[in-house]
């Protein structure tokens, strides 16, 4: 006899072929079947009354097989036809399936059946084609209709009904032995179903009642679960030895004297709760949130330069090389006349860069600056991670749109340092309570004003036929001394997609549409030398028309470009979207963002109406979230979310937030979930996170 946590080969019917194709969608374990949920539900426990059912309408019936018959095969060369007719005393209906010689013997003319499919009328007769059936064999209640059915993202190979049979196979040998792992008290408090009842409606619900709280059982699992690793490892970190920065609030009021624009409150108040953490012994791990815009930079580059000031090297983390520059230049700039220390030799701080494009001597010389410590403040891509980047005295990490990093790059910078402090920074804020799921074990910190002074934006969305409407806005606003940013999906136009795209278009708008102005093109792939030269002319007015891929997604300040027109808008996400009409409306002046779309799905068409009634960044994260689910929201590369299988973090904060509670009081009472009653809930943990053996037994 199998246990759950046999490969699902011991299964009967499943060969190494089958066992393959489940291993595909991730079903590896009889226990791996149990929690594949169904992606949604069919009720065919209503039967229609055969004489009443309508044409063109998908219904449940339920009858007697009056006849059967194998239709001639030459009406359809090759095709085994067979038909039968059923009747419930109201009226009688046909079904037929094709190339299905087995039922021929399945079915008999007096068995009781069940039918579930679409009716149609063929040849005066109402007929169901390649209904699901199912025989009533005593009392035994049906898998495929009659009831509450499951309908499962099917694996290759597999149809509903196979699939079905095979977990209600593994339900039946198993339902005695599965463990329950949430806590008693826990259950109890919450009214949540146990484990077995649990699993047995989520598959085949007796009722929508009894779903509806198999469902709310299991989310709330999913979501004890993965705050448990959360919550321990935001402990762990309290234990551990952080470095003391002695940042002196002379120093940092010096700071805002020297900056061309006062901080606004919410700036400051972020800048102190992330200095305060510096000042603890505890390592930071710090979330900064706040819209494109707001200023998280020069908060992070304070903070920065708080850490150089107590003798340690800070690292900024960027995702690309235009932004790396940027960052760049704009701290030069910044920092200006200021001083770090005057008992210090080198009085200036000083920058260096590393990314990937760097020549031979110049990446041997910034390295060389950072291991020997003349270096105070590197800016680089993920080109930081690389072994041969080490530091002298690594104190603080800033990675700038986390987003943009996988989990186990953002883990890796730290390393470079001994429990170093971490500031982590997303323009995609999210609702509070999200936050806590995903970054539940980081303190946070949001920047909610923008700074004052800020030109407004206005976008509209354009049909395709309209597109001459946007080029002529573009030239009327360069006329006025403004710049302008024209955004593609692609680089290079594709065959499979009729896709305007930026290198083909950037030609016509050079040789022809803006032939009297001045146009440029960017995108990630160029050379490292020519994207600078481009930027570097665009932000000195030297380019009025900026050519564009969502390379300038990230980071690009341009205070004087007041237009940006997004090409195929329908395909960009709705955050993506938000990310890029923030690099306009940075100046006094009122700037303008132009769709050009043809959204044809609903989705896209949401998207679009969302992006153009607000600017507001909080606001769009909620309704990309809606759109998308969080799981694509925050795509496959971040931990937890994209794991959560069935529990929606948006529709259920409630339960989110009670799990998160409840996780808490657990790991107070049984930090290394010791205790025999925690066997089970330690065991999942072990399972879904690999890593998560690492906190509790080492830490
Ligand atoms: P974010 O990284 O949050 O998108 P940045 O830090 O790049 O935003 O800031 C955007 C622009 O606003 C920069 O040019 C920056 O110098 C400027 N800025 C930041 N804070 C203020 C402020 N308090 N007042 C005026 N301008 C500001
Ligand atoms: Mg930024």
């Amino acid at each position: 006899m199998p246990i759950l946590s046999s490969p699902v080969q011991y299964l009967k019917g499943i060969g190494p072929k089958r066992a393959q194709d489940l291993g595909r969608t991730g079903i590896n374990l009889l226990e791996d079947l149990l929690y594949y949920f169904p992606r949604r539900y069919e009720d065919r426990s209503q039967f229609k009354p055969i004489g009443s059912v309508d044409i063109g309408s998908t219904v449940t019936v339920k009858g007697e097989v009056i006849s059967k018959k194998g239709r001639p095969a030459y009406l359809r060369r090759g095709i085994d036809i067979f038909e039968i007719s059923v009747a419930d005393g109201t009226g009688r209906i046909f079904a037929v399936w094709f190339n299905q010689p087995f039922l021929h013997k399945y079915f008999n003319v007096g068995d009781q059946v069940i039918l579930y499919g679409k009716a149609d009328l063929y040849r005066d007769k109402i007929q169901m084609s390649s209904p699901d059936f199912e025989i009533i064999e005593d009392k035994e209640a049906g898998l495929d209709v009659g009831r509450i059915v499951p309908i499962y993202r099917l694996p290759q190979g597999f149809s509903q009904r196979v699939l079905r049979k095979l977990i209600k196979s593994v339900l039946e040998s198993q339902i005695t032995r599965l463990q329950e792992l949430l806590p008693y008290d826990v259950r109890a408090r919450h009214s949540l179903l146990n484990i077995a009842q649990s699993l047995l409606n989520i598959h085949f619900p007796q009722n929508e009642k009894m779903r509806l709280r198999a469902y709310q059982r299991l989310a709330f699992e999913e979501f004890f679960l993965y705050q448990i690793p959360l919550i321990l490892r935001k402990l762990k970190r309290r234990d551990k030895a952080g470095i003391v920065f002695d940042v002196k609030e002379s120093a940092l009021e010096s700071f805002f004297g020297k900056l061309p624009f006062a901080l606004t409150d919410s700036q400051k108040k972020c800048l102190q709760e992330i200095v305060s953490d510096m000042r603890s012994p505890r390592p930071m791990q710090r979330l900064l949130q706040g819209d494109v815009g707001c200023g998280k930079t020069v908060v992070a580059l304070l903070a920065a330069l708080g850490a150089v000031t107590c003798g340690w090297q800070a690292a900024f983390m960027v995702p690309t090389e235009i932004l790396a520059q940027q960052h760049v230049e704009k701290i030069c700039q910044l920092l200006t006349g200021l001083q770090i220390a005057e008992h210090r030799e080198q009085k200036k701080p000083k920058i260096g860069v590393l990314t990937s494009s760097l020549d031979d001597e110049e990446k041997k010389a910034t390295l060389a600056g950072i291991k020997n410590g003349s270096v105070d403040i590197v800016i680089g891509t993920h080109a930081l991670l690389e072994e041969g980047v080490v530091f002298h005295k690594l104190g603080l990490i800033v990675i700038d749109e986390q987003h943009k990093f996988g989990v186990s790059q953002r883990a890796l910078l730290p390393r470079k340092g001994v429990n170093p402090d971490c500031l982590i920074m997303t323009a995609t804020p999210i609702p509070r309570t999200l936050s806590l799921t995903l970054y539940g074990d980081l303190d946070l910190s949001t920047i909610t004003q923008m700074p004052a002074g800020r030109g407004k934006i206005m976008t509209q969305a354009l049909a395709i036929e309209e597109r001459q409407k946007a080029y002529d806005f573009v030239r009327e606003e360069v006329k006025k001394g403004r710049q302008a940013y024209l955004i593609y999906p692609l680089v290079e136009e594709s065959e499979k997609l009729e896709l305007r795209a930026a290198k083909s278009m950037y030609k016509e708008f050079k040789d022809e549409i803006f032939k009297d102005l001045k146009v440029g093109l960017v995108y990630g792939k160029m050379k490292r030398d020519e994207q600078e030269k481009t930027m570097k002319k665009f932000r000195d007015g030297k380019v009025d028309v900026l050519v564009a891929t969502t390379v300038l997604e990230v980071g690009i300040d341009v205070a004087n470009a007041t237009v940006m027109v997004i090409e195929h808008a329908e395909r960009f996400g709705l955050s993506q979207l938000h990310q890029m009409r923030g690099r306009i409306g940075r100046g006094v002046h009122e700037s303008h963002c132009l769709l050009v779309a043809d959204p044809k799905s609903e989705d896209a068409q949401a998207r679009i109406k969302a992006f153009v009634a607000t600017t507001d960044g909080f606001k769009i994260a909620e309704e990309d979230l809606k759109i998308r689910g969080p799981g694509e929201f925050f795509g496959e590369r971040q931990h937890g979310l994209a794991d959560l299988k069935i529990a929606d973090p948006l529709a259920q904060m409630h339960l989110l937030k009670a799990a998160r509670e409840d996780a808490h009081k657990l790991i107070e009472r049984d930090p290394k979930l010791a205790d025999p009653k925690n066997a089970e809930l330690k065991r999942q943990l072990y399972r879904r996170f690999p890593e998560f053996e690492r906190f509790v037994e080492v830490g």
